[in-house]
């Protein structure tokens, strides 16, 4: 694969002072190629995540550094120094290898934050094998699109979480072991199942991370498009390229910081930006496995002496919330730089930042497929409030028309970024027409809508589909609105993103009755309870309306459109091919 070059003027315009250190002299640009060369590269000649985040810091004095703070929702404390964890991760890789788990194979985790959860990623990394994370908050359909379309092999879960959804077993022949980790709750286990602590046991605590090669898979996150179910993109090990290098000049890791990202591992931040940039820089990461809270994030940071905070706007605009005076009582002293991402971060929260806390926070946008940070108010960055910033050097985004011609700054178009940067996802899992379908004109088409100021500034103007952004969390319509349509009384579903204060979006559902059913409030609670009940929380609408009948086109698709013109009281808009 060929890649653009990190020049060095870009890194001086955009890197942060202290690391500009190491590029002055001799070094005239920088390539990704040479970013690759800071890596120690797998000694068999491929490239591993696993790696390069743990193995090859035992060969430097970070041996002893701690790697993981953990903290637990009761307040319990664990540190992993690199060479703890590696051995943990080495008595995983070795107990899936004993159950079976090959090279290619998927492991899915669905799991808290839990310690296990980490040390299942890196063992099953270490194996060559790939890891699908998914999101606690699920509900036992969510969980099985995923598990079904992956044919994962092993799912690491806990008794509780398992409890939740263990009804999908049936429908999965290709999940062969379910491990349960039994950190907080005991567990028999049925047939099929096994102890965490009994595929751990009498494992040796060494061993030899697999040589993949840079483009074997490593990672599947499912995202959810406008139709049909989510998808699984699949990344590789080159991707950790893109990661290290984005952890030093956007996350402006050093080593001596104590990093904190506040994502799940569920989601795309919480592996890229929550495992892979911190420890492939060596930097020591907390984990905190218990829920928001504004007292306890905020005693979170002057515990740990936190430096580096990587966040997301919903949880700013709740900090927001609880107020200036709630930050004061806490000492934040230790933070020198604080991020946001995966919404679009209000101005206001940029300036709140600097007053509550004594810094703005840096937007930053990428997304599941782009695997990395693409554009970054960096940290030697003058911030524009409301922009997502500029380019990370060596990616090249532009705004581009139908055509997928660019167009001048200041205009409306698709954000799309020119292929063939390393984190890259190499397909849709099963589905590559849909992967084929992204590109126009040799641009990656990334769903967003945004334009470029004169500056080189990008700024996010919305999605170009009907995917809903709830607290960061992308939903797709089709998932939530198939889901109701399984209760007795729905006929027709329609979904759509709700503006919300705090969550950007919600998730609202309207709903047309079939004959013979009438609306009730008591109606409308069953069928959230049912729709939770099958998705999860995460997915499932917050609001439900009932409709006589839904907007649709001739050809009979339902026209998600006019529900949210109508709900936001808007223009409606090309009615053109409304059924009469
Ligand atoms: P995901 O793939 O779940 O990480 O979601 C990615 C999507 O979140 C992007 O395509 C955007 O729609 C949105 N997003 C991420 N970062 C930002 C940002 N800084 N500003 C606005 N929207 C963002």
């Amino acid at each position: 694969m060929e890649y653009k070059p990190i020049t060095k003027p870009a890194i001086e315009q955009f890197a942060v002072e202290p690391n500009l250190g190491e590029y002055d002299g001799a070094r005239q640009s920088i390539t990704w190629e040479q970013i690759r060369s800071e890596l120690d590269g797998h000694p068999g000649g491929g490239l591993n995540i696993a790696y390069e985040c743990l193995d090859r810091h035992l060969k430097t004095n970070r041996r002893d550094k701690v790697a993981m703070i953990w903290e637990g929702k009761d307040g319990e404390q664990e540190t992993y120094t690199f060479e703890q964890f590696t051995k943990e991760a080495n008595r995983v890789a070795n107990g899936l290898r004993a159950l079976g788990v090959e090279k290619g194979d998927r492991v899915f985790m669905f799991i808290d934050r839990v310690p296990e959860c980490y040390f299942t990623a890196f063992g099953t990394l270490k194996l060559g094998a790939v890891i699908g994370p998914l999101f606690c908050a699920f509900g036992p359909d969510a969980v099985k699109d995923r598990l079904e379309d992956s044919a994962a092999k092993v799912l690491v879960t806990s008794p509780a979480l398992w409890e939740k959804i263990k009804e999908i077993r049936g429908d999965l022949p290709a999940l062969k072991t379910v491990v349960l980790v039994t950190r907080r709750e005991e567990a028999k286990p049925a047939a099929g199942e096994v102890l965490w602590d009994d595929v751990i046991a009498g494992q040796s605590d060494e061993f030899e991370t697999v040589n993949t090669d840079p483009e074997d898979y490593s990672v599947m996150h499912y995202t959810s498009g406008t139709t049909g179910k989510p998808k699984g993109a699949a990344h590789v090990h080159n991707a950790i390229i893109g990661h290290y290098a984005t952890g030093k000049y956007v996350l402006d890791l050093h080593e001596e910081d104590i990093y904190w990202c506040t994502a799940d591992p569920g989601w795309v931040t919480g592996t890229s930006y929550g495992m892979f940039a911190p420890w492939s820089n060596g930097v020591t990461s907390l984990i905190h496995e218990g829920g928001f809270s504004a007292n306890a994030w905020y005693g979170l940071i002057a515990k740990y002496k936190v430096t580096v905070w990587y966040t997301a706007p919903t949880a700013i605009r709740m900090l927001m919330k609880a107020g200036e005076a709630a930050a004061k009582k806490h000492d934040l002293s230790s933070l020198r730089y604080t991020m946001s991402v995966g919404e679009p971060l209000n101005p206001e929260a940029v300036v709140w930042g600097e007053r509550a806390i004594g810094l703005p926070f840096h937007d930053n946008w990428w997304q599941t497929e782009t695997g990395a940070i693409m554009i970054a108010n960096y940290a030697s960055m003058e911030i524009r409030p409301g922009s997502m910033g500029r380019p990370f050097p060596g990616i090249e985004p532009a705004i581009v028309d139908d055509e997928g011609n660019e167009v001048a700054p200041g205009e409306e178009g698709d954000l799309a970024v020119r292929p063939g940067w390393p984190s890259m996802f190499r397909t849709y899992w099963n589905r590559e027409e849909l992967y084929d379908s992204c590109f126009r004109n040799g641009w990656y088409i990334t769903g967003d809508r945004a334009r470029m100021d004169e500056d080189g500034y990008f700024w996010f103007i919305g999605r170009a589909d009907d995917v809903i952004n709830t607290a960061g969390h992308l939903v797709g319509p089709f998932e939530v609105e198939s889901a109701l349509l399984e209760h007795e009384a729905v006929a027709e579903a329609g979904v759509i993103g709700k503006p919300d204060p705090v969550a950007m979006e919600v998730v609202k559902a309207f709903v047309a009755l079939k004959d013979g059913y009438e609306e009730s409030e008591e109606l409308r609670r069953e069928l959230r309870q049912f729709a939770i009940g099958k998705l999860g929380k995460a997915v499932a609408p917050r609001e439900i309306e009932f409709l006589p009948g839904m907007p649709k086109t001739r050809s009979g698709k339902i026209m998600r459109r006019l529900l949210k013109a109508r709900e936001l009281g808007l223009p409606e808009g090309d009615t053109s091919t409304l059924e009469d």
